[in-house]
């Protein structure tokens, strides 16, 4: 029987299995062909992928506990598949005052999260010096909490008002408490989509260019694709590669998050004949994305905001080895249609990952160790010990964090 389920495999594509489980680096023809395949091909793409993700990660799952936090829904970038942003005169428009900012982040850490996650629209109003004022008001409070904050599109926001260079805005961020930035604003890394998508948006020699910076000053990031609307193959390939180049230049990106599109409730979604992924779309992308980045990025996280709980369980068979992040609150998403909340507990999270038979593992923003679940009788267990092992990073960014995971291991908030 098994035999014939592998003999049902398109030998081009059994090919590329094989070479990419073998250590082969593959080819943008090789992700155009795992792009294409339905059926048992799929199947055995997903597959591969789990072997892969065996290999790279073992039968760990790590998520973490964070919060997001949106400090302003006022933008005028304008990007057709926004749901989130308004006018500054729109009822429902807000913009959250530092006193507003540190109570979310202090009852998400009386929730024990290490990590905020911090984005808000582009309101020209503000400039760059409000954002350094979001990092000093929350590091004065809470100088253990990790910072994730300021998507290349705010830094180029913020860097074109301060007339500094931009390596050196990057590091004033960084002294005044930035920890990661996410990878986000990249939608699809092809001028041309972005031109139809968001044509107000930075393109992508300047995401390039700020990425790039960013990990050259320290600060390393999440890499993203937003996906199933009107790119086609050919720009999924391309995305992958550039960020797989970016990585070998930089290492600096610490995992591949897919971001399927939320179509219920934008103008992107309206004008599409298809609504948004499908099921095999998300799993697809998550194997390729395995297969394609390995070694260089070997965190590939599933949105389970996009993606729902149990489908999210179903992407730990197809390469994904993290669960991403408590969240707490999220409203980007919500707000384009999303349906599957905006919290998800750590209990949740480590029993999602048990019901698929893998290791819920807490770790922090980078990925160090913070809390291992083996036995499901010792939860809520001890503390990892605080040499505990990381689960991937290029060894110079390893080192720099050595001190930030130790922090947070002992923090008494904890
Ligand atoms: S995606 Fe971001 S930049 Fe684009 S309109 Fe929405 S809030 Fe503004």
């Amino acid at each position: 029987m098994l035999e014939r389920l592998l003999g049902d495999v398109s030998p081009d594509v059994a090919k590329i299995l094989d070479g990419a489980l073998s250590g082969r680096e593959l080819t943008r023809d090789d992700a155009l062909r795992l792009l294409a395949t339905q059926g048992p091909d799929l199947h055995a793409l997903c597959r591969t992928a789990d072997v892969a993700r065996s290999d790279d990660n073992g039968d760990d799952v790590s998520f973490v506990v964070n919060r997001n936090i949106n400090f302003t829904n006022v933008c005028y970038v304008g990007c057709t598949f926004c749901g989130f942003s308004r006018h500054r005169d729109d009822p429902d428009a807000y913009d959250r005052t530092m006193e507003e900012i540190i109570a979310k982040a202090t009852d998400a850490i009386s929730r024990g999260a290490t990590e905020v996650c911090i984005q808000g629209g582009i309101d020209p109003r503000k400039d760059h010096t409000h954002y350094h004022e979001i990092l000093t008001s929350l590091k004065a409070v809470h100088p253990d909490l990790h910072i994730h904050a300021f998507s290349p599109e705010e830094i180029d926001f913020a860097h074109k008002k301060s007339g500094m260079e931009l390596r050196e805005l990057l590091t004033w961020y960084k002294d005044a408490g930035l920890g990661t930035i996410p990878g986000t604003a990249a939608e699809i890394l092809s001028d041309d989509v972005r031109e139809a998508i968001s044509h107000q948006k930075l393109r992508t020699d300047r995401w390039v260019e700020i990425v790039t910076a960013a990990h050259e000053v320290g600060l390393r990031s999440s890499a993203t694709i937003m996906y199933g609307h009107i790119e086609r193959p050919e720009h999924v390939a391309t995305h992958l590669e550039l960020l797989r180049d970016l990585q070998k230049r930089t290492g600096g990106f610490t995992e591949f998050v897919p971001l399927g599109f939320i179509y219920e409730r934008n103008h992107l979604g309206k004008s599409l004949e298809a609504p948004g992924p499908s099921a095999a779309d998300d799993l697809r992308i998550i194997a390729l994305a395995r297969l394609f980045l390995r070694p260089l990025i070997t965190n590939v996280q599933m949105s389970w905001v996009k993606m729902g709980p149990k489908l999210s369980q179903v992407a730990l068979t197809a390469g994904a080895n993290d669960f991403g992040g408590t969240l707490m609150e999220e409203s980007i998403s919500r707000e384009s249609g999303a349906d599957h909340g905006e919290n998800l507990p750590p209990e949740e999270i480590r029993r999602l990952i048990r019901g698929m038979g893998r290791t819920p593992i807490e770790r922090n923003t980078t990925y160090g160790v913070l809390r291992r679940f083996d036995d499901p009788a010792l939860d809520p267990p001890s503390l990892e010990p605080e040499s505990g092992p990381e689960i991937s990073g290029p060894r110079r960014f390893r080192e720099a964090e050595a001190g930030t995971r130790l922090r947070i291991a002992s923090s008494p908030s904890r």
